[in-house]
């Protein structure tokens, strides 16, 4: 490195560390002008940091943007259309398990039609059920990106 001057960092190292300790910097800035210069140059320049006040708003910035970081929300969907959903399955399986109480006991034994029977309206209910919660949460989503 003979010849060549200090890189910025060694420079910037001097500059703020009093002890630095490198013969081969010290030695290039024992007779290099350009060196010493830019050293003082940035001991001035981290000086004149150090006394700035410290950067701060005259305005709360909590109040300026919390605000606009709410997302408004919406109240929680009762429990009401599972609640009517449930007691539609129970009421139909209440009122077809006294219909076909006589069959009953064969229903799980050997007559499938009838298990259909107890089982394709549930099955329906929980589809509908759970698209309608999909698109519901679609919907949500949908009004999040807007929002943003
Ligand atoms: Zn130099």
């Amino acid at each position: 490195m003979k010849g060549a001057h200090l890189n910025d960092e060694t420079i910037q190292a001097i500059a703020l560390d009093e002890t630095y300790n490198d013969p081969e910097a010290t030695g290039h800035m024992a007779g290099c002008e350009t060196c010493r210069e830019a050293v003082e140059s940035y001991r001035l320049m981290f000086s004149g940091m150090t006394e700035m006040p410290a950067a701060g708003f005259d305005f709360d910035v909590k109040m300026l943007v919390l605000p606009q970081l709410q997302v408004q929300r919406k109240p929680q969907p009762a429990l009401k259309p599972v609640l009517v959903i449930i007691a539609v399955v129970l009421a139909a399986l209440t009122g077809g398990g006294y219909y076909f109480r006589k069959d009953l006991g064969e229903i799980f034994n050997r007559s499938l039609p009838y298990l259909l029977y107890c089982l394709g309206p549930a099955a329906v209910m929980l589809l509908v059920l759970l698209l309608a919660d999909m698109l519901n949460t679609h919907r949500q989503k949908m009004n999040r990106l807007e929002y943003y």
